[in-house]
């Protein structure tokens, strides 16, 4: 699980700041139970071995591009090799090669405002910031342009700028970094941070205009940075994704910007803008007979090229109409590695929290992040491809690599992968299933779905039928599902790479809790029993929709069962 939507943030500084089902009558396909299972033959002493090996010592934390990494790798492949999976990474082979950039971008990029018959040009670095990836070149013209407040959608705290308006073909205008002050911006930083990206994402909007401040919004593609005194190794961002991609606009603007572009709307900037300082209440309007012209354009230069490994295979599926489609399935094997300096008492030299009395362990095994989702995605490949029948789609199983450093190795197979997005029906991402959200012991039968009902309440459906028929079902919990959840957790894992590309997704979890990036993050802490009941609802879920007849509808519906239900 990815610590911050900030991927090179330092965890260990971050402490402290850091049902509704629809059934519509006669047409709903639930898939029946599926001829080929009912999971029975995922093993607890299976995912037992495998992750003691996977989470020890030996494996170093498994960071990206470390030695211990490397030996994660191997023991998948060799296990792949004996369930005589296809091979479907690079040359015939298991691996695919990722590859992470470091990048400087030179921009010319601009923004041209036109209000009635007045127009200026706002260029990048003078009076709106552009993120430095900022995607292909390409011109975009709007005219619908919303004013939206604080920008904010967050039903848990009772506020939404964007009631009832469809924002497909508008570019949003907002004010007020630190939030209005019905909201606590501590507690809510995730939520205030990520506004961009959701109107983006979310609402569809297809331009953003954030205020620039302290707490500016992050960048919607995470650019981290920075510049060694040297000066070799300086880079505006590090990204494993095609930089040619179109992306859609999310800028910061200073008063200037705001100052012309609100130069006619019916409440004036100065106003506005006192009102956003002093988190009193915002209007929201659309502003009439007013365009916006942007102008992407910009020069990448690669400083730096690294690279590490996904681990893909493939169980073809049996119906020749069908199984050039997939059901994919993914977790991912990489973590943050081990402490190879002094740790400070602040922290600094660890690659995560270090636990209090804990201090001499220099190890961050991993073993619920996330080696429970790579040994539950091994003992779902296992039973597929060794316990006949096969499903009718084909099964495509990635191990990601480089998830903790953002996402890397989804993001590189979502664009380059050997199966194309258009052909996967669903993706099911396993993240940290083997504990207690907080320990708390009630949780022994929750399990945390985010995602499933937001590009497709097909899937929402069949995942739902899929655990009643376990013989223990599990407590189905949607609450992180919100879109103001405080965690954010849609948006921090590996599925993301795919509901990006428009695949619907189910994140499988069961949450955070004290060891999550500590180094006490240990086998000797994993609820075994639980880890194979989820690891059969992966499975029941992934088989029934391998064979539907025909792919989830995408309805698109959004989030509904996280708006605080609890089913
Ligand atoms: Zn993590």
């Amino acid at each position: 699980m990815l610590a911050s939507g900030r991927p090179s943030a330092i965890v260990s500084q971050m402490k402290g700041r850091c049902a509704l089902v629809w059934l519509i009558a006669g047409s709903l396909i639930l898939g029946g139970p599926s001829p080929s299972a009912d999971g029975s033959s995922i093993q607890t002493s299976d995912l037992r071995e495998w992750l003691t090996y996977l989470a020890s010592d030996e494996l170093q934390g498994r960071a990206t591009f470390s030695e211990g990494l490397g030996l994660a790798a191997a023991y998948i492949q060799e296990r792949l090799t004996e369930w005589r999976l296809t091979p479907a990474g690079d040359r015939g082979g298991y691996l695919q090669s990722v590859k992470v950039q470091e990048v400087r971008t030179t921009s010319r990029s601009s923004v041209t405002v036109r209000v009635g018959r007045e127009t200026r040009v706002f260029r990048d670095g003078g009076g709106v910031t552009f993120p430095r990836d900022m995607g292909g070149v390409r011109t975009i013209t709007l005219d619908r342009v919303q004013f939206a407040g604080y920008g904010l959608d967050a039903p848990a705290a009772r506020h939404n700028d964007f009631a009832g308006s469809s924002l497909e073909g508008v570019a949003v205008v907002y004010l007020g970094a630190g939030g209005p002050k019905s909201v606590d911006a501590t507690r809510s930083r995730r939520v205030l941070d990520g506004r961009s990206r959701h109107a983006l994402d979310q609402l569809r909007a297809v331009a953003v205009i954030g205020p620039t401040a302290d707490h500016a919004p992050e960048r919607t593609r995470g650019a981290s940075g920075g510049s060694a005194s040297d000066g070799s190794r300086s880079f505006d961002f590090t990204s494993a994704e095609r930089l040619d991609r179109p992306v859609p606009p999310s800028i910061n603007a200073a008063d200037a910007f705001y100052e012309f572009l609100l130069g006619t709307a019916p409440v004036r900037y100065p106003e506005l803008k006192r009102r956003a300082s002093a988190g009193d209440p915002l209007p929201t309007f659309a502003l009439t007979d007013v365009s916006l012209t942007f102008t992407i354009d910009a020069d990448y230069t690669i400083v730096r090229t690294r690279y590490t490994h996904n681990v893909v295979g493939v169980v073809p599926g049996t119906d020749p109409s069908l199984r050039h489609t997939y059901v994919a399935f993914g977790a991912h094997y990489d973590h943050v590695g081990y402490a190879d300096r002094e740790i400070t008492n602040d922290g600094t030299g660890a690659p995560g929290r270090v636990t209090r009395g804990a201090a001499d362990d220099r190890v961050w095994n991993g073993a619920d992040d996330d080696g429970s989702g790579t040994v539950a995605l091994m003992a779902i490949a296992k039973a597929f491809a060794t316990s006949p029948p096969r499903p009718r789609r084909s099964l495509l199983f990635v191990w990601h690599a480089g998830e903790e450093r953002g996402l890397w190795g989804s993001r590189y197979f979502a664009d380059t992968g050997s199966v194309p997005m258009d052909r996967i029906v669903s993706q099911l991402n396993i993240d940290m299933v083997g504990r207690n959200r907080n320990d708390d012991l009630k949780q022994a039968d929750t399990v945390y779905l985010v995602g499933s009902d937001r590009l497709s309440t097909e899937l929402h459906d069949v995942n739902r039928a899929a655990n009643a028929s376990l013989t223990r079902p599990l407590r189905l919990d949607y609450k992180m599902n919100d879109p103001s959840d405080l965690e954010q957790m849609y948006y921090r894992s590996d599925h993301y790479s795919y509901a990006a590309k428009g695949v619907p997704v189910i994140f499988f979890t069961t949450g955070l809790h004290p060891d999550y990036h500590a180094n006490t993050d240990e086998v000797a802490k994993i609820e075994f029993d639980k880890l194979t009941r989820i690891t059969r609802l992966v499975y029941e879920t992934g088989a029934r929709l391998a064979d539907l007849d025909h792919p989830p509808v995408r309805d698109r519906r959004g989030p509904r069962a996280g708006r605080g239900t609890r089913e």
